[in-house]
């Protein structure tokens, strides 16, 4: 008596910061489930035998089973939770790219908008339910909601493979001698150094079609608060376009003129990064096509950079040990002590660019004009926020995510931090970055101030460089450049004194 033996298994692939079809992990292995779906065909032995034609009937019934795809919108949680109008016009913008590049493997994806995060469990497992869906795939985020979310789906008995990709190395898999998370990152790069040169960097393809092309899908709206991003190209090409130019190009003089504001010397592929049409494998990959010894190799060109690739890594695995940090917690929590002096007007000068310190102020309004700003300004600005005007570092890491399209709560968290000097492996709270000096160190030429503060046009340099300004009297007048906010020495002694609560043992 013969016996066919049917099992489908359709897989939903669920989009979140890994908008990529290559080396995407959760989606291959969603399709792969997909593939593994048979038919199979068996029969008693006193039956007459004719095998050619049973496997010719086995393999005629073989189907793959379905694939779809879903990236959930939640636009009252990023107005709560400050995602820039500009990063969420360049995940729009993404999200479309690989719609239609899903189609052509025969991969619907819809885009489901909910009131709520918590609301997003149930209205996955009616979906699941209505498309008769067994399992489902996803890259794991580092972030305490998004992992609380994930936990509370697993108990509702959905069955959730998770993959562990936005960091080269997965959060914890580099330990001390102790088996504790590192607190220092020399030493955590050191030991991710290791572990990364033990096996060759492989990276996935985009998945084969899975079912026949779709139609191409209609226009993808997230019906939230958007800011235009065009100046940022979408699509995998284009990003590993200018994450190969930069390494044949500018790499190996990264070292060299990664803290210059007015050089374009550093890659601008965190947007990429930070929404993962870039994977971090594909970034070492590409870096060490170019400089093969860049893990084992102290002098090799390509180290500073692949530095820069760990400290992403660093805080992210940070993140996982540390719960808090995603709530905003200080790292070192002597830190709690500390008596914020927030004035709501100085804040509000920092954002607009009104501090009279002319690299603090192109910077800010480097940002609030592009949606990014250059490495250097970023640790300037942080400092002169939480140093300079005493305000907490929370405010500065609001206004940053509210504005920045590569906005990532671990490197942006574990930035303010650092400057604020209440983070793990932090600049210590009595070391004042000089906004003077670093004016005349990272911008000799006046170039990049002069790009944004463009009231500035005639004045000397060497004015400029020693805040020797004319007409500067006239605060927060717009005729004329403002007057510095504070005065520097001032800040920096009141600085280390209000911050010394960080002193150990105080
Ligand atoms: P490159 O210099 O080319 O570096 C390559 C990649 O390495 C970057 O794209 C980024 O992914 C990573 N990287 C580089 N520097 C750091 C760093 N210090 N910490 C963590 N990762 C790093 N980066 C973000 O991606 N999102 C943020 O929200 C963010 N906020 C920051 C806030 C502050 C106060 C500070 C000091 C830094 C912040 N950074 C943030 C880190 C860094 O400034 C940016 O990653 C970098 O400027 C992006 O430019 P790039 O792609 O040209 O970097």
């Amino acid at each position: 008596m013969a016996e066919y033996s049917q099992q489908v298994n359709n897989s939903l692939m669920w989009f979140r910061q890994d908008l990529r079809l290559q080396d995407n992990q959760a989606l291959a292995a969603a399709c792969e489930h997909a593939r593994r779906s048979s038919v199979s065909f068996s029969k008693s032995l006193n039956e007459p035998s004719n095998a050619s034609s049973d496997l010719s009937q086995v393999h005629s019934q073989q189907s793959a089973g379905s694939v779809r795809a879903v990236y959930f919108a939640v636009p009252k949680q990023w107005q709560a939770h400050d995602v820039a109008p500009i990063q969420l016009d360049f995940i729009e913008r993404q999200l479309n790219v690989i719609a239609s590049e899903l189609a052509k493997l025969g991969i619907p994806l819809d885009v489901i908008h909910v009131a709520s995060f918590e609301e997003i469990g149930d209205v996955l497992a009616q979906y699941l339910d209505y498309w008769q869906i067994n399992k489902v795939f996803a890259s794991s985020e580092p972030e305490s909601n998004e992992r609380l979310r994930d936990e509370n789906i697993a108990a509702q008995g959905i069955e959730l493979a998770l993959f562990d990709q936005h960091c080269y190395l997965a959060p914890l898999s580099v330990r001390n001698l102790s088996g504790d998370m590192y607190k220092v990152f020399t030493p955590f790069a050191k030991k991710w150094r290791e572990i990364a040169k033990q096996n060759q960097v492989e990276t996935l393809a985009k998945p084969a079609a899975i079912a026949a092309p779709l139609a191409q899908p209609s226009e993808i709206n997230l019906r939230c608060n958007k800011r235009c991003s065009n100046e940022w190209q979408v699509g995998e090409e284009a990003a590993h376009q200018k994450l190969r130019q930069f390494a044949k190009d500018k790499m190996h003089d990264y070292q060299a003129s990664r803290d210059f504001p007015a050089i374009e010397g550093t890659s601008r592929i965190s947007a990429y990064l930070a929404i993962g049409i870039l994977s971090p494998a594909q970034c070492l990959q590409t870096l060490l096509a170019y400089f093969p010894d860049a893990l084992v190799n102290d002098d090799s060109p390509g180290r500073c950079w692949l530095n820069e690739i760990i400290w992403r890594e660093f805080y992210r695995h940070l993140l996982v040990a540390f719960p808090r940090l995603s709530k905003n917690g200080n790292f070192n929590l002597l830190a709690n002590n500390i008596d914020w002096r927030n004035n709501p007007q100085e804040f509000q000068a920092w954002c607009e660019g009104r501090t009279g310190y002319p690299l603090v102020d192109a910077a800010m309004r480097q940002l609030n004009q592009t949606g990014w700003m250059h490495n250097r300004l970023r640790m300037v600005t942080a400092s002169f926020l939480t140093k300079h005007l005493l305000i907490d570092w929370r405010w500065g890491e609001r206004y940053f995510k509210q504005k920045l399209i590569d906005g990532d709560l671990a490197a942006n968290n574990g930035g303010w931090q650092w400057s604020a000097g209440t983070g793990c492996d932090a600049q210590p709270y009595f070391r004042v970055f000089n906004p003077i000096s670093q004016c005349e160190k990272f911008d000799p030429t006046g170039a990049f101030i002069r790009k944004y503060l463009p009231e500035l046009d005639g004045v000397d340099l060497k004015l400029i460089h020693k805040l020797k300004i004319p007409n500067q009297a006239q605060l927060f007048d717009n005729e004329c450049y403002f007057s510095p906010i504070v005065d520097h020495k001032f800040a920096r002694t009141r600085a280390i004194s209000q911050l010394s609560v960080m002193k150990r043992g105080s």
